[in-house]
């Protein structure tokens, strides 16, 4: 039996761990911190969705959301395990005159390639489904499906699939290094010692280049901080709503338990990767100004609201240069497997993208047919998928 060395305990490393040992592989994780998840994984929004672009991105959006659909039953877990799935949708809405029609013919791309329950809405419709809605709001495009989930639950989920299989998960553990035997890669060195393993899968999120650069491995990755705030409980927030996105600013909310949590990705330098994330405390500020154009209720809770009631988190983006994600071996470096640069994406990727990189491993899938591998053009020209909430 293989032994594989996954580096990197947040929502992919767990999931591919889980992945691994069920294909038959021996897999050890190893996590630095003293709990898993608690990096990126812990300030994502949480919100998945098939509404996407780009088809390779639609297959994989669309068999991870099937997978959290059956979370349970999936993984084999007892009923009471609950990833708090809430599929009431991702709204994207414009106030721009020319907006319907580039969403029409979205919605007609997206029908064309495996995702026929995107709709589109005119104005007379979207008002009268989404009555939060400032007048401005002229056309949007809808599914219902689509939503969000707890990702810390989700990950413990796998977490307890594992123990079924050959998974060893070892927090407090770096990696410092990669060990290297010429040009393969044998393993890891961590402060207990070097560890080896015959495959090493760099699951590391915005540390993944930084680990790769240890073996002289450029890898196309780069940190990028994001910022999420949640609120707390507040009446007048639409509990009911969907994942609500300003498709003209990209400003966007979704409904979180009795309150809300929002975010807006803004045009941000990338930055070396770190461990505790500043945020900038005027990003509240904006955040909620920005989502207040299309959603007038956001004034009221704005000015509301007490400061017990914020919570405002920062992490980093892994990103891309066509904003889709790695995985597969390192040609240059045999032994060295990339599960990384979700590009904003990884907790709703994590099902579907830790399934395909232990069907890369086993031999299951070809690597021509891997459309996420380090050796695509779009990785080196960038473009790719523009939606990128
Ligand atoms: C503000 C914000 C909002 C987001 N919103 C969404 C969203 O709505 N939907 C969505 O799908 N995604 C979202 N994301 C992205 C999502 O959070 C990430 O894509 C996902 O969490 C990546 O998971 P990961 O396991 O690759 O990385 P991480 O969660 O960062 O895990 C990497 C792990 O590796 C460990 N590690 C690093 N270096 C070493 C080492 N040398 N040795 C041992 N361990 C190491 C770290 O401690 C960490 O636990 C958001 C991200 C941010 C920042």
């Amino acid at each position: 039996m293989s032994r594989i060395i996954i580096v990197g305990g947040g929502i992919i490393g767990v999931a591919s761990a889980y992945f691994l040992g069920k294909a038959g592989f021996q897999a050890i994780l190893l996590e630095r911190e003293p709990t898993l998840g608690a990096l990126t994984t812990a300030a994502s929004l949480q919100a998945v969705r098939a509404q996407f672009t780009d088809p390779v991105n639609i297959a994989m959006m669309k068999e991870s959301l099937d997978f959290y659909e059956h979370f349970n039953q999936m993984l084999d877990l007892p009923a009471e395990h609950d990833i708090g799935f809430h599929q009431q949708g991702y709204l994207f809405v414009s106030s721009e005159e020319e907006a319907a029609a580039r969403m029409k013919a979205r919605v007609a791309y997206q029908h064309a390639h495996g995702l026929p329950d995107v709709e589109f809405l005119e104005a007379d419709e979207l008002h009268r489904r989404f009555s939060y809605l400032a007048p401005e709001a002229l056309a949007a495009t809808f599914r219902a499906k689509d939503g969000w989930l707890s990702a810390h639950e989700a990950l413990m989920g796998f977490r307890h699939a594992a123990r079924r299989y050959d998974v060893t998960i070892r927090t407090r553990t770096e990696a410092l290094s990669l060990l290297a035997r010429g040009d393969r890669i044998a393993g890891v060195v961590t402060p207990q010692g070097g560890l080896e393993g015959d495959a090493v899968v760099l699951a590391a999120g915005p540390f993944t280049a930084q680990l790769a650069r240890t073996a002289e491995i450029e890898l196309p990755l780069q940190p990028v901080r994001r910022h999420r705030v949640v609120i707390g409980e507040h009446e007048r927030i639409p509990h009911w709503g969907a994942m609500t996105i300003d498709e003209d600013t990209g400003a966007h909310w979704r409904p979180e338990g009795p309150g809300a949590a929002l975010a807006w990705a803004e045009p941000e330098e990338p930055s070396p990767p770190q461990r505790h994330v500043s945020p900038d405390p005027q990003f509240t500020f904006r955040v909620m100004e920005g989502v207040y154009r299309l959603n007038p209720f956001w004034l009221d809770v704005a000015e509301t609201l007490t400061r017990d009631n914020i919570f405002l988190h920062a992490g980093q983006y892994t990103v891309t240069p066509d904003h889709n994600p790695v995985i597969g071996p390192v040609a240059e470096r045999p032994g060295l497997w990339v599960i990384s640069g979700f590009s904003g994406h990884g907790v709703m990727a994590a099902p579907a993208s830790a399934r395909l990189l232990a069907d890369l491993l086993r031999g299951a899938l070809a690597p021509d047919g891997n459309p996420f591998s380090l050796s695509r053009p779009s990785l080196h020209q960038g473009g790719g998928e523009q939606m990128v909430i």
